[in-house]
């Protein structure tokens, strides 16, 4: 018998707006979700994050069967779905957020590095969304999944392939039905430390049915070309980016000099410790992440009164007071507490928080480092991939048909080799 069953694609959120993406794939009785973030939109001033509210202000999608019945109110047709999954390109908010949303039962995947770091960065119960019935801080199940190989959901085959971003272990997705192609990148750049990874899962993607791929990079054309938002300012590459900071350390000798930078962004955290003339020292829970989620051993140091992390060994541990005393020896992650700092020391600003004018906490910070005479230099790489970049993924998939997302500008996006698509939120598209 021929099946006359076809391949779909639902678009429930994260379209014309940086974040947040919700696509479902289904053939048949089988079909999967992803990603599993929130959209990110502190001005809304929410009183809560309840499911509802989120539903209700368009954060997550208003997706059927997929998310827990002890949230939604309503059960999840398995007459109809024989075979569900969910997936999470990478461990960034606006991509896994809501991942305690999705029904206990349903697995999970996401590569290796991201289901290892979650549940460590939601140890205190203020990363994720909580699951119904369950601790603030529990985090559910994640499968691990072995990279390139494929995973069978019924009639459809995922492959979880590594790729590059500013979140640490990022993913880009194959999804194969029996009768078309799908890539999404998640969140891709090609200026990071892993091109070569990029390039290799694009090949994979190459001619796919339909390419779905994010524009942030598009997001802000009345800039220009050349500055797309703040973050698109600085070093070309992370490379680059590292070179600046190894440079400024050389031409700083005898000065005190910190840091910071995202907790997530935990490769350039890796490649500063790689590269620094001077001895890097972490504080306590970004060490704790790098040891609980990937068992990687650092110097370290706790403020006044913190409590100390089991899994920390003590000859790692650095004194606080020898740090706020130290111009030589040490390169310090500062987080707060700008008052303990020397008064005309250097502050390297890598991406960290506050991310820049818009937080209200960026001039109190500023205003507490220019009070100490504290030379402020802001070294940033963007996550993602700019026009030309994202020009040179497209051309390197041709795809049949293009879908951006995760953009203010979808429409920039274009596709020389096929057909473009911009889905309205909670559209679903079927494949001839
Ligand atoms: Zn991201």
């Amino acid at each position: 018998m021929i099946s006359k069953a076809k391949t779909t694609v639902s678009f429930y959120n994260g379209l014309t707006t940086i974040g947040g993406p919700m696509i479902e794939v289904a053939y048949g009785k089988s079909h999967v979700l992803f990603d599993l973030g929130e959209v990110y939109l502190p001005e809304l001033k929410l009183p809560d994050e309840h499911y509802a509210t989120l539903i209700k202000h368009q954060l997550i999608g208003d997706v059927p069967n997929f998310f827990d019945p002890a949230l939604t109110g309503k059960p999840i047709d398995t007459q109809r779905w024989e075979h569900a999954a969910a997936y999470m390109s990478h461990l960034h908010l606006d991509h896994s957020k809501a991942m305690n949303f999705l029904a206990p039962e349903i697995p999970l995947y996401a590569g290796p590095i991201t289901a290892s770091l979650l549940p460590t960065l939601n140890e205190q119960g203020d990363f994720l969304l909580p699951a119904a019935n369950h601790a603030q801080n529990y985090t559910r199940p994640i499968i691990a999944a072995k990279y390139c190989e494929p995973i069978e959901v019924g009639d459809i085959r995922l492959e979880i392939w590594p790729s590059d971003h500013d979140a640490y272990g990022a993913t880009g997705l194959i999804i194969e039905t029996p009768d078309k192609c799908i890539a999404y990148t998640g969140d891709v750049r090609l200026h990071g430390y892993h091109p070569d990874w990029v390039k290799t899962y694009l090949d994979r993607a190459h001619g796919a049915d339909l390419l779905i791929i994010e524009g942030t990079g598009v997001s802000f054309p009345e800039e220009g070309q050349e500055q797309k938002g703040q973050e698109f300012h600085g070093p070309k590459s992370e490379i680059a980016l590292t070179a600046e900071m190894v440079a400024l350390i050389k031409a700083n000798p005898n000065r005190q000099i910190t840091f910071n930078t995202y907790p997530t962004n935990v490769e350039r955290l890796l490649q500063l410790m790689a590269h620094s003339p001077r001895e890097v020292v972490l504080h306590a829970p970004q060490a704790h992440l790098l040891k609980a989620g990937l068992g990687k051993d650092c110097y370290y140091y706790q403020l006044p009164g913190e409590a100390p992390y089991a899994d920390l060994k003590p000859e790692l541990a650095v004194d606080y007071q020898a740090l706020r005393a130290d111009k030589q020896q040490y390169l310090w992650q500062v987080d707060g507490h700008y008052e303990d700092l020397q008064v005309g020391g250097l502050y390297l600003h890598s991406n960290a928080q506050p991310l820049g004018d818009f937080d209200p906490a960026y001039r109190p910070f500023i205003q507490a480092l220019t009070d100490k005479q504290i030379d402020f230099k802001a070294i940033r790489c963007s996550g993602h991939a700019d026009e030309a970049e994202l020009k040179e993924i497209i051309a390197r998939v041709q795809p049949v048909i293009l879908c951006p997302v995760h953009t203010l500008h979808p429409e920039l996006e274009v596709n020389p080799f096929g057909t473009r698509i911009l889905p309205k939120r909670g559209e679903t598209i079927t494949f001839s």
